[in-house]
């Protein structure tokens, strides 16, 4: 449910803080001898934080609880998860998130908590005399740098003040964000609500390029650099997604991966919360019961899509839960929710990703990006649109990543391989890898060969949603006792802000139990200025 325009300019002036008048962390009291069933749907970023974090505040509060945690893959993380290449433990490679930043406190903590090494993003790249980062608008390099940080002078050189202007209002926007993990922001009952009272709608208000252009960033280093950032992140233009998620993209500093993968956060979150963690399972239904609490319905996976129909003869179940979390988002959850909440999720334009991974010994060949045929291409290809549509058309993908050097010890003797990601609308094709590599195009229906291409892995996601610009996210509370994590996708969709999503509801939820939040009905309001 959105929130009328006129209750916004409202919630502006009296906006209701839930935390405001209540202290959140309890410290440890005496059991509260009543164990609440919790059933979270989803083991991602959002659905593994809120079982971790409902477990530590509910121990902290006294309080017993028992969450199952329902998965339909056959592993935890979600969006976030590695494959390996040629089938090798040893060489995983992320397919979904890969990085998250030093201000990604829940991230940061679970690392250190869980005992997990991370490495910086890049870390991994082949050392070379290479450029370590080139844009390309489909016909030229626009911009080119080696090393692996931003190259401050040559920024400058090129784009006078707008990097530094750049990076303040970054700093500005993020520094605006973090609130929303403080009192008395925290937690929040409604999105759209701290979202406002915190000004960041006025960043998801506009595109990324009115945001900028009215932060006084405009010109040559929005289309090139910021817009680059915008295609590799979220795969959209400034001209399609919300100045927040531009904020977003421009906000690597310090960018970091967990050694092995990143979804080892979210297992060790929802093995810690859970001893009941329910891989290949499917939910399908859930059922308000008469008098309280829910009926889930769920049964083994029994196929990717994570349909469950009855024809396959596969038995359901249905369990009773007093509290259920959707941590996944709603119109891909197949989920029915009976009878219909108070409040049901839109449904969104979401970008459809081609990711493709595959190893090979050739480099990039400068033919291909126009540059001369003996000149390095640089190790990761990011892209703009051309200034000028008439010209040429736009980059057929959104990037190339060169991920690292590997010795390929299947040949003999063994070669030197590199690892590539490529991000992209459509589909790779065999004509674009064999361009790429200045390779003879394959014929019609066949592959290049297992010389030029030894590994290779291709995956389609729902990677997120267009971040068109608005103001309203949705409800994440679908009625009483129902909570949904994924309004968290239109504002920003990154690992951390989904697992601070299911932080969030894990604080309403205890302080809903034990009586500290506030009661239905007695909405306390405090002015905008005395909060601020
Ligand atoms: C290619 C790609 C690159 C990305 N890069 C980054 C990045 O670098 N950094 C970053 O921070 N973020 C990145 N993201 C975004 C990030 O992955 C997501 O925002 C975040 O992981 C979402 O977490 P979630 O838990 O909300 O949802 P999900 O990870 O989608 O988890 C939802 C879970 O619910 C399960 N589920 C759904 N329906 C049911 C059902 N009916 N029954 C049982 N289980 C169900 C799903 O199987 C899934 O595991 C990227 C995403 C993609 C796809």
């Amino acid at each position: 449910m959105r929130v009328p325009a006129i209750s916004v300019a409202f919630s502006l002036l009296f906006v209701s803080i839930h935390a405001f008048s209540f202290p959140s962390f309890l410290g440890a009291q005496k059991p509260i001898k009543t164990s609440k069933r919790v059933a979270v749907i989803g083991g991602g970023a959002a659905g593994s934080s809120a079982a971790y974090h409902i477990q530590r505040f509910a121990q902290r509060a006294g309080l017993d609880v028992d969450i199952t945690i329902f998965e339909r893959n056959h592993y935890l993380g979600g969006r976030s998860t590695t494959v390996h290449a040629y089938d090798d433990p040893r060489f995983p490679i992320e397919l979904g998130a890969s990085i998250f930043v030093e201000q990604n406190q829940i991230l940061v903590d679970a690392c250190t908590e869980f005992n997990l090494s991370t490495s910086g993003a890049g870390d991994e790249r082949p050392r070379d005399d290479r450029p370590t980062l080139g844009v390309w608008d489909g016909a030229k390099f626009v911009y080119t740098q080696y090393g692996t940080i931003w190259d401050l002078p040559r920024l400058l050189w090129r784009y006078g003040y707008a990097p530094i202007k750049t990076r303040k209002l970054v700093q500005k926007t993020v520094n605006r964000f973090l609130k929303m993990y403080e009192e008395p922001f925290f937690p929040w009952s409604s999105l759209s609500d701290v979202a406002l009272l915190l000004g960041l709608t006025q960043a998801t208000a506009a595109t990324g390029i009115e945001f900028l252009e009215k932060n006084g960033v405009g010109g040559l280093f929005a289309k090139e650099i910021v817009q680059a950032s915008t295609r590799v992140n979220y795969a959209q233009e400034l001209n399609e997604i919300h100045g927040l998620e531009t904020m977003v993209s421009m906000a690597p500093e310090g960018a970091m991966a967990v050694e092995g993968g990143n979804w080892q956060m979210f297992a060790h979150m929802a093995k810690t919360a859970s001893s009941d963690v329910r891989l290949n399972v499917t939910v399908s239904a859930i059922e308000r019961r008469e008098k309280s609490g829910f009926g889930i319905t769920s049964s083994p996976t029994i196929s990717s899509l994570g349909d469950t129909v009855d024809s396959y003869g596969v038995k359901s179940a249905t369990e009773s839960f007093d509290t259920v979390i959707l941590a996944a988002p709603y119109q891909f959850a197949n989920v029915s929710i009976l009878p219909a909440p108070e409040s049901i999720p839109s449904e969104i334009p979401w970008v459809k990703l081609h990711v493709t991974l595959f190893t090979s010994p050739r480099l990039l060949h400068g033919r291909a990006f126009g540059i001369d045929s003996d000149a390095e291409v640089p190790t990761t290809i990011l892209t703009t649109v051309p200034s000028d549509p008439s010209t040429h058309s736009k980059p057929a993908f959104f990037s190339i990543s060169t991920l690292r050097a590997v010795n390929n010890t299947a040949f003999s003797p063994p070669r030197t391989e590199y690892m590539y990601k490529i991000f992209s609308h459509e589909s790779v094709n065999p004509a674009f890898l064999a361009e790429i590599f200045d390779l003879p195009t394959p014929a019609a229906g066949h592959e290049l060969s297992r010389d030029d291409i030894s590994w290779m892995y291709r995956k389609v996601w729902h990677s997120y949603p267009y971040g068109l610009p608005r103001v309203t996210f949705e409800e994440l509370k679908l009625d009483e006792g129902l909570w949904y994590t994924s309004g968290m996708e239109s504002f920003i969709s990154t690992m951390e802000t989904n697992a601070l999503m299911g932080k969030n509801i894990a604080r309403l939820l205890i302080d809903e139990w034990t009586g500290s939040g506030q009661k239905k009905g007695e909405v306390e309001q405090k002015p905008l200025k005395e909060i601020l």
